[in-house]
């Protein structure tokens, strides 16, 4: 056979070439968009000439500070295309870690929507490799900032040449892009996409038994274009020459509906915490949502009453999947098997808010105390996976040895098989809190708690939540002296500088002992039960 490169060029040019009359739907701060892929494959050239212009060259890295939308998209493939490494910075990290992660990446060029200008700006003193910052804006002129150089994206589009040739020469192990995951103590640790492994991921986007993506889809991505690729749902789109829907800055679940209904949107994807709001929108407003085909929900479980509300109140699909940053991320797929059809619904269910079976192309094991679990459900063990769109290593980073070794991921996720091959994702190895499809580390909550002065011992643990699936509550004993001078309040001030606001906790509570492990370490399944009642009611 032949040895054809993998490349994302090809991606972007089978959309200008077969589907040129195909559209892009894009929601900026101003209004909607409507770009057909003959012009989403010219602006991209026309990004890619701008970029070499301002000096990217092969293998720079350039960040994106950006919500979803058609110019987010142009930037997905002229970065890679021109050779460069596309670094999708996640908004909603602190200052510090955005800092982090935009130096330790070494980012040359950042595109950054205008909304989001301020988090640069307070960054800007700290970063040592960046160049220039172009603003991706619909006005004629950049607004007022402390950044320097900036550049308007149209502006850059408009002077650029459209006949841009994208180099021949790449190579699918090339790295086309990088995103951060967020680590349980520490800083953020950094994944490289490569071309192959894009390619290869959206071509499992595409399968009939996973999300079947096609040109015959209208895909409301919902999930952050800073959040794993979006899912590979930008990539796979394009590819395809599926309509894309990118619903933009500060979304509403009104918002949402209003574009499924109009659009007539045929899939959508996004975290559990989106689903609970569009649940409680519907409940509120009358929205025509029969187009919908299916809603690719992951990230967090999705639990079986919203699974059901969705299916048996207002007949929409839902397409239950578990991936992680490392695995770019699609890795299991819960699609029943045509004899489990004939189950009972609510046996149905249960199989279906399991995390489901292994994508075709990867290789799994699941490994417990005494070697590979038996499928029977109930033995647990670490769920490892390898495959071409797994990570091999976390990028330039002491902390790889920890996730991968033996040729595996070690994805931290202690899971169950049943005698279906159905994986089940029973707790975490590290005890993160996930708020609205996001991490928050309980030890970095934890140590800065400890730092102060008042403070003996802190533990944080997540309780489950309504709207944000879980949130951190933290349970503080005080040394005796501070017993009866120290506040809720005064903690609260005390980390507020020290976080992003969405991981400061919704509640301090004071407890006279912290339950501990026979080793000494804090036992927080102990801890989460104890306390759950006193947040809960
Ligand atoms: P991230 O790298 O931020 O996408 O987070 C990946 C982690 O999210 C996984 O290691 C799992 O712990 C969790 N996760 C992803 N999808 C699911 C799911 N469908 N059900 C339960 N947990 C999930």
């Amino acid at each position: 056979m032949m040895q054809t490169p993998l490349t994302l060029t090809q991606m972007m040019k089978r959309a200008e070439q077969f589907f040129p009359k195909k559209q892009v739907v894009s929601r900026t701060a101003n209004r909607i968009h409507r770009f057909t892929y003959k012009q989403i494959a010219e602006r991209t050239r026309r990004l890619a000439d701008s970029l070499s212009k301002l000096g990217v060259t092969k293998s720079d890295k350039v960040g994106t500070l950006a919500w979803n939308h058609h110019r987010h998209l142009e930037a997905y493939f002229a970065i890679p295309c021109m050779g460069a490494v596309l670094h999708t910075i996640n908004i909603r990290l602190s200052p510090q870690h955005i800092s982090y992660i935009i130096n330790h990446a070494e980012d040359k060029v950042l595109l950054v929507d205008p909304d989001l200008i301020p988090i640069l700006e307070q960054c800007a003193p700290e970063l040592k490799t960046v160049q220039a910052y172009i603003i991706m804006t619909d006005e004629d002129d950049v607004p007022e900032t402390t950044l320097s150089p900036v550049y308007q994206y149209e502006k850059l589009l408009q002077e650029a040449n459209p006949e841009y040739q994208y180099p021949k020469d790449l190579n699918e192990n090339d790295p086309a892009g990088m995103c951060y995951t967020s680590a349980t103590t520490g800083n953020p640790k950094g994944v490289i996409y490569t071309h192959r492994g894009i390619v290869l991921h959206s071509l499992a986007m595409g399968l009939a038994d996973t999300a079947a993506i096609s040109e015959k889809d209208v895909a409301l991505t919902v999930v952050p274009m800073f959040h794993v690729n979006a899912w590979g749902m930008p990539f796979a789109g394009v590819w395809f020459g599926t309509t894309l829907v990118l619903p933009g800055p500060n979304f509403t679940p009104k918002l949402l509906a209003q574009l499924i209904e109009q659009e007539r949107v045929t899939i959508t994807s996004g975290v559990p915490t989106i689903w609970l709001g569009l649940l409680k929108e519907l409940e509120e407003g009358s929205y025509d949502l029969s187009s919908l085909r299916g809603i690719l929900c992951g990230g967090s479980a999705a639990p079986k009453g919203m699974i059901k509300t969705f299916e048996q109140k207002y007949k929409i699909p839902f397409l239950h999947a578990y991936g992680m940053t490392e695995t770019s991320p699609l890795a299991l797929f819960s699609s029943l098997k045509s004899y489990q059809e004939e189950l009972d619904y609510e046996d149905r269910l249960e199989l279906r808010a399991k995390q489901g079976i292994l994508v075709p192309g990867l290789e799994m094991k699941i490994i417990g105390q005494n070697g590979e679990v038996t499928w029977n459900g109930k033995e647990m063990g670490e769920l490892c996976l390898r495959g071409p769109w797994i990570a091999s290593e976390y990028y330039k980073d002491d902390r790889s040895k920890d996730a991968f070794h033996d040729g595996w991921l070690h994805t931290g996720d202690v899971v169950t098989i049943d005698e279906e091959g159905f994986v089940k994702i029973v707790d975490r190895t590290k005890d993160v809190i996930k708020s609205g499809g996001e991490w928050i580390s309980s030890v970095d909550l934890e140590n800065a708690l400890m730092a102060h002065e008042a403070v003996f011992e802190a533990a944080v643990v997540a309780v489950p939540h309504e709207r944000w699936q879980e949130r951190p509550v933290a349970c503080v004993v005080l040394k005796e002296a501070y017993k009866d001078k120290t506040t809720k309040e005064e903690l609260l001030d005390y980390l507020k500088p020290q976080f992003a606001k969405w991981w400061i906790p919704d509640e301090i509570l004071f407890l006279e002992a912290i339950p501990k492990t026979s080793v000494g370490k804090f036992l927080k399944m102990a801890l989460r039960e104890q306390i759950q009642n006193e947040v809960l009611k």
